[in-house]
């Protein structure tokens, strides 16, 4: 029996190309990549950091280096072919669908950069590429893939309906690094260290955001994300949260040395700034780890 290895976002589009490829008797197994920028089911977080700072293809609008991601997910997907035995590699991409990273030759440059020239198969757009050998093995039937191009979803639309799908998620948005603010502010968190981790690039995600200098200050906007930020202390950091009054925590992290005693004092102004009614005995907690 043929096996598929399928990179599936859980979008329509993948949701599609499971259905097609079922549909060939073909056995698939999907898998779902994940990092501290996006939800997914197999960590590949360090290495996806390494591209988001130096990626070598160029970013999209936002911080998105949306080549390198591609190109990354196909190399590690690779991995796991060869490992396990797969026949071949299969994507949801749809030629041209997006301007960054889809366009045609674009998908051909990115499958040479991760030899995996002939191993794979985008069936909802197969027909505009060359014929890759798995269909000239005749592992799949090339007369029952598409020629879907472009954004307009039309075609896969009426595809959901053929294969009887009532309810399917629309394109998902989930990927952090197009967010224009997030972005703006990993640009300066890069900016300020070069060498950020995870668990900063994390935390970006949360509240509302401040740099001053090479601090950076995050203010919870509920209860919920202020007990959400303590889950990220680290070493260095101030976290302070009001002792006898509603309002928000501050997350303090310094990215040179500890965090001086004016800055804890900036952090207190930011908390009180953000509270609705200060009594006049006021407390705020500081916690540090
Ligand atoms: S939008 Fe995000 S997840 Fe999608 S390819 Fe670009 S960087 Fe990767």
């Amino acid at each position: 029996m043929t096996k598929a290895l399928l990179l599936y976002s859980k979008g329509l589009d993948s949701i599609l190309v499971l259905k097609i490829l079922e549909e060939q008797n073909i056995k698939v197994k999907t898998i779902n990549f994940g990092t501290c920028f996006f939800d997914g089911e197999i960590d590949i977080g360090e290495d996806h950091l390494k591209i988001v700072k130096e990626p070598k293809y160029g970013r999209g609008v936002g911080m998105n280096p949306c080549r390198d991601c591609h190109l990354l997910m196909l190399k590690k997907a690779k991995e796991i072919m060869e490992k396990e035995g797969y026949d071949f590699i299969a994507t949801g991409e749809v030629v041209s669908q997006r301007p960054f990273s889809q366009k045609k030759d674009q998908l051909l440059f990115l499958e040479k950069e991760a030899d995996l020239e002939g191993y794979l198969l985008r069936p909802l757009s197969a027909k505009l590429l060359p014929e890759t050998i798995v269909e000239k093995k005749g592992l799949v039937d090339r007369s029952k893939l598409y020629d879907i191009s472009g954004k307009n979803r039309k075609r896969q639309l009426e595809l959901a309906k053929e294969f009887g799908l009532k309810e399917f998620p629309m394109p998902a948005g989930g990927c952090i690094l197009t967010d224009k603010e997030y972005s703006k502010n990993l640009k300066q968190l890069l900016d300020i260290n070069p060498n950020f981790s995870q668990n900063d690039a994390k935390v970006l995600r949360k509240g509302r955001v401040f740099f001053e200098g090479k601090t950076l200050f995050i203010i919870s906007r509920d209860e919920k994300e202020g007990e959400e930020l303590k889950t990220f202390l680290i070493k260095k950091d101030v976290y302070l949260e009001p002792e006898n009054f509603p309002g928000p925590s501050v997350l303090i992290r310094s990215f040179t040395e500890n965090v001086s005693s004016d800055i804890i004092e900036k952090g207190k102004d930011l908390l009180i700034k953000y509270s609705k009614k200060i009594p006049k005995d006021f407390k705020i907690l500081k916690y540090e780890k």
